[in-house]
């Protein structure tokens, strides 16, 4: 029972999870999609399942390829401030 458990454990994957927008990554054959809320902040029918299927604890925070841009957008904002001279 045990050792069972502990099998499929080790084959379950981690979920990638946007720390931002909270989008989750989807591979599907050689390609990547990601799979976002819905505007009006619900959740497709599919985000749900998936979420549901690895748990919240197999979550692993990421950011995808949009909050991705942002961010490190955000990040050359700060470093431009930093090098302003008064
Ligand atoms: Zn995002």
């Amino acid at each position: 029972m045990e050792n069972k458990n502990l099998e499929n454990m080790s084959k379950k994957e981690f979920l990638p999870i946007c720390s931002v927008c909270k989008g989750i990554r989807i591979i599907k054959g050689d390609s990547e999609n990601w799979l976002y809320k819905n505007k009006d902040g619900t959740e497709p029918e599919l985000y749900t399942q998936l979420i549901e299927k690895y748990g919240k604890s197999n979550l692993t925070h990421t950011y995808c390829p949009k909050c991705y841009k942002e961010t490190e957008a955000e990040i050359d904002k700060e470093t431009e401030s930093d090098n302003f001279h008064w």
